[in-house]
């Protein structure tokens, strides 16, 4: 053999530390808002997350501890590999060198775990009994419930978005095989549930709705033991999530690259971006040059078509205001496949590191995406989340163009999860069933009206 594929690190080598980009931005983030319009305290949080992830969410330090029980159990499938695509490459007939981190190799299948294993350990630390939570393709659903069970002593109770429900009935069996529960959103469990439903019965249902009911359930119990957990979009879920980009400095090093040129990463709410490029845009901002590209669905386009704004994370107001590029709290997508991109805001991180130039957005239709997951599964084997075939597009339009520039670039992607659990979505691809969404310029521009009057970010 010729040539290495895959770039192992020794479990000892795994990061000791999180990155947190807050402190190194170039201006400062906006805090999140009450109903007042004042910045929230952290005890107005205390109901819906313990006070051990607020300080977390709100921390201004560089570097923070993985605490070691957390690495126990990250070990089980971390280091995860980097992988060079050679067969991929070979069939673009590209000069350049394509890289991917491969997170579909933990138990749920992608990133998710990374942030489930380390906010069900900060909940049990504080005593907390039950975790609530939403879910959109049932990624972070049974993410959590994999980290609940290896915890032991916490109960995990998911609300799935309607249409994925429906579409992925064996997420739910995976939920239910680790001892999660879960339930189909909106639900007749909550008010907010029963109140969309009375509304709009036939609602595909949204992440934005899911949220609202994990939340009620969470700050409703009598007992107060139970704490909402989210799965993306806050600043401790994309700090959990740069173990991912940590690991792959350590890797290419292995092979004598200091930086990637271009760094690539599918966003739904943005974890899995922020965890493969955030280490890259501390070295950005301490001068390398380096292209860095968030991805998004055409039809969900929060980062290339929607302001930077105040607005709520979930549909029944229940979060404070976040500053974050949002497509309106009410904009509920088209069912397209990729469930885990559907979510009308962004990470407040995400958002300011792209009004800061650090990174560069692009929105690309759902069948190129199929179509460059099929090409992904034949040429390296691995079948592709329909949410990580969006970061596989970009990755082949970059390799292209390299081509076309005559130039030996080193790409990194971030493979966020496989698609097993997603072969409808395939099927349908293959079928010629699946269709392309326009963006909802109308839609949206209704939306946005009715946050006229909200306070805006700076
Ligand atoms: C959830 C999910 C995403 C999108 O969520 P982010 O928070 O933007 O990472 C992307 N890929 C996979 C495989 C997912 O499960």
């Amino acid at each position: 053999m010729t040539h290495q594929k895959k770039i192992y690190l020794e479990e000892s080598e795994m990061p000791k530390q999180w990155y947190n980009l807050a402190p190194d931005l170039p201006t400062p983030m906006n805090p999140p808002l009450g109903p007042d319009g004042k910045p929230v305290t952290p005890e107005m949080l205390a109901p819906v997350f313990p006070m051990n992830l607020i300080e977390q969410e709100v921390s201004q330090e560089r570097w923070i501890d993985i605490p070691e029980p957390i690495r126990e159990i990250l070990v089980q499938w971390r280091p995860s590999p980097l992988v060079r695509a050679y067969e991929l490459e070979k069939a673009l007939d590209t000069p350049a060198k394509i890289y991917y981190k491969n997170e579909g190799v933990s138990p749920a299948g992608s990133h998710k775990p990374n942030t489930a294993v380390a906010q069900a350990w900060y909940n049990k630390e504080f005593g907390i009994k039950k975790l609530t939570t939403e879910t959109g393709a049932g990624q972070w659903g049974s993410a959590l419930s994999f980290a609940c069970a290896q915890l032991g002593g916490i109960e995990c109770k998911v609300f799935m978005v309607k249409v994925s429900f429906d579409q992925k009935p064996f997420r739910k069996m995976m939920m239910e095989t680790w001892g999660g529960k879960c339930i189909s959103s909106p639900s007749n469990e909550t008010q907010a549930g029963r109140d969309i439903l009375a509304k709009y019965p036939d609602t595909p249902g949204s992440l934005g709705i899911a949220i609202s009911e994990a939340i009620e359930e969470a700050v409703t119990d009598p007992k107060k033991e139970t704490r909402y957990s989210l799965g993306s979009v806050l600043n401790h879920v994309m700090l959990h999530q740069t173990i991912i980009g940590l690991e792959s400095q350590k890797q290419l090093a292995k092979v004598g690259i200091k930086n990637p040129d271009v760094v690539i990463g599918c966003c739904g709410g943005g974890s899995n971006f922020a965890g493969i490029s955030f280490p890259y845009m501390y070295e950005k901002i301490h001068g390398a040059n380096i292209q860095i590209i968030g991805v998004e669905p055409f039809s969900c386009p929060t980062l290339t078509k929607a302001p930077f704004i105040y607005d709520h994370g979930d549909v029944a107001k229940m979060t404070p205001l976040l500053a974050m590029n949002s497509l309106g709290h009410n904009f509920v997508p088209e069912p397209i496949h990729a469930g885990g991109l559907r979510y009308h805001g962004m990470s407040p991180l995400v958002s300011a590191a792209l009004r800061d130039g650090l990174m560069e957005a692009q929105a690309i239709h759902q069948s190129e995406c199929f179509e460059a997951g099929l090409l992904f599964s034949k040429t390296e084997g691995i079948i592709p989340a329909p949410e990580t075939t969006h970061a596989i597009a970009s990755t082949i339009r970059e390799a292209k163009k390299a081509k076309e520039e005559g130039k030996e670039k080193v790409i990194l992607f971030n493979f966020s999860g496989h698609g097993l659990m997603d072969l409808v979505g395939y099927n349908k691809y293959l079928n010629g069933n699946l269709h392309d969404h326009e963006y909802p310029e109308s839609e949206i521009a209704k939306n946005l009206k009715e946050l006229e009057d909200y306070p805006m970010p700076k």
